[in-house]
């Protein structure tokens, strides 16, 4: 191991790091060899899906042109469709770059789906934070669900974590959809391995057989070498600027799973009778393929990452979430910096070592819809693409940092060193002040 985890690798000036820093990495570095292999078992299997998929597909030169206008007879777009519906064990897709968000992804499939006096019922707690307001959990008269008639209701999960199946058993009944958000968002709760998601299904389809389970698998994505889909979700849905867009995708969403559903979403997607048959593809057709086929060892760079930040910060005394030996369900990771000092410092030291806007200096802002300052570090080639290097706290205790994303773990790792020499240098580093 020595002579691959060189403790001094670093030679470029402008790279100089603390040598106490160093070593600890060189150790950290050590201590994650074996979570390394278990990530690229994770990458080849899952890779090993994706070329498949292109393959069965016959996906062509042409398909990596886009088109305009209408966009109708898109054999790139329909053909990716058929690529990731292979990728998650599906009926049928819907990828676009077109979806802005996903949070638009996620609100385009609740529409397409529910009815007014239709029920929704959250089985994992609050939803992530921007589905407040499409659900009208805050905020009314802006064409949310509850402006529609929807239902809402939701099981909190449980003091440890866990999902709490009595409950679900007693609030799932009538409901028309189930809701699931696999990755722990910005909250402490731990992110579900697909075991636990499909744990949850069993409990729900159980008590009411009927009921459309929907996961949120934004971060979730190539993480593990099953799906939520392949565990019994009826749709499943994510983000292209996080793990299925390998980085390369400049934007957009998809939503997987049973066809009559995904039918249904693809009328709200357009409008009903036109549905998935229009819908230019403009150029990003080609970014969508390559993003897919890299995407499996992006996001095992991701969480090489991840698990390095996770060992190294433990080791200097952070503790993390999740920690150093338990089961990753998404590639994110926050570190309890304890101190606004620290963690604008551990901030800065991210964008300082980011390929794009290095030279930027990130500040606590009042963002809208939190009540208090938040600091955001992203220095990525995809505006706000959080599948790249990137963190992002609120100023309130604990001081958390939400890690995630690393393109390469090369440059990953280096991120993660420079935004330890900052809080060193800030006289913010715990165990050297
Ligand atoms: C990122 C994310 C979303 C969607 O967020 P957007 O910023 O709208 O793309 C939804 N749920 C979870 C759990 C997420 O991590």
């Amino acid at each position: 191991m020595a002579e691959i985890y060189d403790p001094k690798p670093v030679t470029i000036p402008g790279f100089e790091f603390e040598e106490r820093i160093i070593k600890a990495a060189a150790r950290a570095e050590e201590e994650c060899s074996a979570d390394f292999k278990e990530i690229e078992r994770t990458a080849r299997i899952n890779g090993e899906r994706v070329l498949r998929a292109f393959i069965n597909n016959k996906v062509s030169a042409a398909c990596l042109n886009g088109s305009t206008g209408y966009g109708y007879g898109d054999t790139g777009r329909d053909t990716l469709d058929k690529v990731y519906a292979e990728v998650f064990g599906t009926e049928d897709a819907i990828v676009r770059a077109t979806i802005a968000s996903g949070t638009a992804a996620l609100t385009t499939a609740l529409f397409g789906i529910l009815r007014p006096g239709d029920k929704i019922v959250s089985l994992t707690g609050s939803p992530y934070d921007t589905l407040e307001e499409v659900i009208g959990i805050r905020g009314k008269g802006n064409g949310s669900l509850a402006d529609f008639g929807v239902i809402y209701d939701q099981v909190e999960m449980k003091a440890d974590g866990k999902p709490n199946v009595a409950e679900i058993f007693q609030k799932v009944k009538g409901a028309k959809i189930a809701y699931i958000q696999r990755s722990r968002g910005y909250s402490l709760r731990p992110s579900l391995t697909v075991d636990a998601v499909g744990e949850i299904i069993k409990a729900a389809k159980g008590a009411e057989p009927s009921v459309i389970v929907m996961v949120d698998n934004c971060y979730g994505e190539f993480v593990e070498t099953s799906e939520p889909s392949r565990v019994g979700a009826d749709l499943i849905v994510g983000s292209l600027i996080k793990n299925p867009g390998g980085g390369i995708a400049h934007s957009g969403g998809y939503i997987a799973g049973r066809s009559d559903l995904v039918e249904l979403v693809s009328y709200r997607l357009t409008c009903p009778g036109v549905g998935r048959e229009a819908g230019a593809s403009f150029d990003e057709n080609r970014p969508l393929y390559q993003g897919l086929f890299m995407a499996p060892d992006v996001t095992a760079a991701a969480l090489k990452t991840a698990v390095f930040t996770t060992r190294l910060m433990t080791m200097l005394g952070y503790k993390c979430y999740p920690q150093p030996d338990e089961r990753r369900g998404d590639i994110i990771t926050s570190v309890i910096l304890g101190d606004p000092g620290a963690l604008t410092a551990f901030c800065r030291g991210i964008q300082k070592g980011s390929p794009i806007d290095s030279f930027v200096t990130p500040e606590p802002w009042d963002m809208p819809g939190y009540d208090s300052q938040v600091i955001m570090a992203a220095g990525a080639f995809n505006n706000g693409a959080s599948v790249e290097l990137s963190a992002d706290g609120p100023l309130r205790e604990p001081y958390a940092a939400y890690v995630q994303g690393g393109l390469t773990y090369t440059t990953g790792r280096l991120g993660i060193l420079c935004a330890l020499q900052e809080m060193y240098e800030k006289g913010e580093l715990k165990l050297f002040i």
